[in-house]
């Protein structure tokens, strides 16, 4: 099963975003690639003082309608951001964080527990550098440090996939072996469904393919996607170079308020 999105017929968005209404919109933001710098291991990465001082602010003006929707664990983003936010939504939407309740999918461990023993194995056995993150509902297989064994632990990927009824998440530099069919999609969907951000026009921000499903669940909701990094194809409808030029337009928000 490959859940990269189909989005070879869509086109590729150069025009800078609105603003950002802290009253009318909700905000739904990726963390790595789009409010932080991707770094070689993601436990290297941090949130400046600077950082968490914006999102703290932000979740302030906006009564709480602003969610960080990774695909790190909860309690990895919490370490990083250190409660700047009220909500979230980790592992891609398998757990979903509302104030101090965390909701978690019901997945099936058993599938996994074999996956994880077998990748470790696979690896081993075919002397291939990759980073084995478990992430309880999901085993990510990082290779930023070592690109050229790209396409072999993708093949891994997708044999222990097939073998285990695992869905594949293709990310920058990450494969995925997923047990949960919970995108990030469904957790924008899920939380616009509940106060504070029922009402709310939805936006979605994100740099890798699985932002691609929040993306288009904030437009068919009346809201819009923006695309943070190189332009390409997308879901988006707007597009934002950098983490950099995403805190600017975050702070031009605030300003506005
Ligand atoms: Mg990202």
């Amino acid at each position: 099963m490959r859940a990269t999105p189909d989005i070879a017929h869509l086109s590729t968005p150069h025009a800078s975003p609105p603003p950002l209404l802290v009253r009318d919109h909700a905000a739904f933001l990726d963390l790595d690639g789009t409010l932080v710098e991707i770094q070689a291991r993601p436990h290297a990465v941090s949130a400046s003082p600077a950082l968490r001082a914006l999102l703290r602010r932000l979740n302030e003006r906006m009564a709480g309608a602003l969610a960080i929707v990774t695909g790190r664990s909860l309690g990895d983003l919490d370490d990083i951001i250190e409660g700047a936010v009220d909500h979230a939504a980790g592992v891609h939407g398998f757990e979903i964080q509302r104030g101090g309740r965390i909701s978690r999918d019901d997945v099936e461990q058993a599938r996994l527990a074999e996956a994880r023993a077998e990748v470790r194995q696979l690896l081993q056995r075919r002397k291939l550098p990759a980073l084995v993150e478990d992430k309880h509902a999901s085993l990510a297989l990082h290779y930023r440090q070592n690109p050229e064994a790209a396409d072999a632990i993708q093949h891994i990927a997708q044999e222990l996939a097939a073998k285990h009824g695992l869905r594949l998440v293709h990310g920058k530099m990450v494969v995925e072996l997923n047990a949960s069919a919970r995108t990030k999609g469904y957790a924008v969907t899920v939380l616009m469904a509940a106060p504070p951000f029922t009402g709310r026009t939805p936006v979605a921000l994100g740099d890798d393919f699985t932002d691609e499903d929040a993306f288009a669940a904030a437009k068919r909701m009346g809201g819009f996607g923006v695309l943070v990094g190189e332009p390409r194809r997308t879901h988006a409808d707007f597009t934002l170079p950098d983490p950099a030029a995403v805190a600017r337009w975050l702070e031009a928000g605030l300003r506005r308020a």
